[in-house]
């Protein structure tokens, strides 16, 4: 099956009860059990509930893996997967992640002794020199955030199995229409399903994937030890969510390269990050391992603070607002929203200055879009 017609049919046959064409919610938490032992393959949600089940199974294809498994939040997810870990283990990690992963590493897991370097992960060389003794694990995004640059997953991968690491893509940002990290060597991808997954800006979630039997196991555990499920409203709103994902994904394309090449041209814009873009560093690992570049652009506006805050508090299409992957175009001031939790220091090397915005494009008309863009542009 192609990609369109897993995301409408993968683990979403009719019901077997009533013939139910879309995968009913199951909103219980409970199941009635026939004897002693003699359950139906339910027993209590937390472990297992079967509108979750289906959107497991969906999310598993889509991602081209054999297990799926969803959680509350994509902090969830990442928590589970952490959980692999014992103190004295070591994380390579990337310099540019989601902050609030940044800060589950920094003031949560480091508290129980797992410790973490962070390095530039398109730079293959700078992440096999942070290897040490006792890493076991490496962990980045690809399009990172919010530069959006490029990590060779492939090459990563190969390191990763020389060194006996488990690797770990936060596929958030490129979604799996466009990139599918296992299939390039990743060991588990994890989803921000709150962002394109489930695409309307109206439900948190988060999944991980993975064709490793022994990391499902172990992940899976601890999803019902730890028990940061996602409610099977949740799981159904994720299910519509994806059906939609192939279309969603080819127009928040369409419009992110149209107004990438315009923002490309404007005189009051210093730079502008896309990957689609023929000068992005990245450019050509990003053809070569993604269908796509993705719906995400940034730019560096000309002059500091003031300039940025200008734009983002004069745009009326583009809402200002955190997270990404909506219809719903949002523009975002990284250093002093998402990314706040980076130490300025740290944010100021890595280029998450004052005059960066990070815009989500959605799939508003492109040209309202643009207008919106080049008035506020023409008040800095
Ligand atoms: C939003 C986001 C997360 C965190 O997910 P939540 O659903 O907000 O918990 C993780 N990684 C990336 C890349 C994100 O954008």
């Amino acid at each position: 099956m192609k990609f369109e017609t897993k995301a409408i049919h993968a683990g979403q046959e009719a019901d077997a009860a009533t013939g139910s064409v879309t995968v009913p919610v199951y909103q219980t938490a409970t199941y009635k059990q026939d004897g002693i032992g003699r359950d139906r393959g339910w027993e209590y949600s937390r472990t297992g509930n079967p509108t979750r089940a289906a959107w497991e199974s969906a999310i598993a294809a889509l991602e081209g893996g054999k297990f799926g498994l969803a959680f509350a939040s994509g902090l969830a997810a990442e928590t589970a997967v952490l959980s692999l870990l014992k103190s004295g283990d070591h994380i390579v990690a990337g310099d540019e992640l989601y902050g609030g992963t940044y800060r589950l590493f920094e003031q949560v897991f480091s508290r129980w002794g797992i410790t973490a370097s962070y390095v530039d992960t398109a730079n293959a060389a700078s992440v096999a020199r942070a290897v040490r003794k006792n890493t076991k694990m490496l962990w980045l995004e690809t399009p990172s955030n919010p530069l959006l640059k490029i990590a060779d997953i492939n090459a990563l991968a190969a390191l990763a199995r020389r060194k006996n690491i488990v690797f770990v893509a936060d596929n958030t940002f490129a979604s799996p229409y466009f990139q599918n990290p296992l299939e390039l060597g990743a060991d588990i991808v994890l989803h921000s399903a709150t962002k394109y997954l489930g695409g309307h800006s109206d439900v948190v979630g988060g999944v991980v994937v993975t064709s490793n039997g022994l990391l499902y196991d172990n992940i899976k555990f601890h999803q019902n030890a730890q028990g940061a499920v996602p409610g099977p409203w949740d799981c159904w709103l994720m299910l519509r969510g994806i059906k939609t994902l192939p279309v969603r994904m080819r127009e928040h394309e369409a419009n992110a390269k149209y107004l990438a090449a315009f923002l490309s041209g404007h005189p009051a814009v210093e730079k502008v990050y896309y990957p689609g873009l023929q000068n992005h560093p990245g450019h050509t690992v990003a053809k070569r391992q993604m269908r796509g570049f993705g719906g995400l652009v940034s730019i560096k506006v000309k002059g500091g603070f003031e300039a940025a805050k200008t734009v983002a508090e004069n745009l009326t299409i583009f809402t200002l607002g955190e997270s990404l992957g909506g219809v719903e175009s949002l523009v975002c001031h990284p250093a002093k929203m998402t990314h706040a939790s980076i130490p300025e220091k740290e944010r100021k090397r890595l280029g998450i200055t004052d005059n960066l915005l990070r815009l989500s494009v959605g799939l508003e008309n492109r040209d309202d879009l643009k207008a919106d863009l080049v008035r506020t542009l023409g008040m800095i």
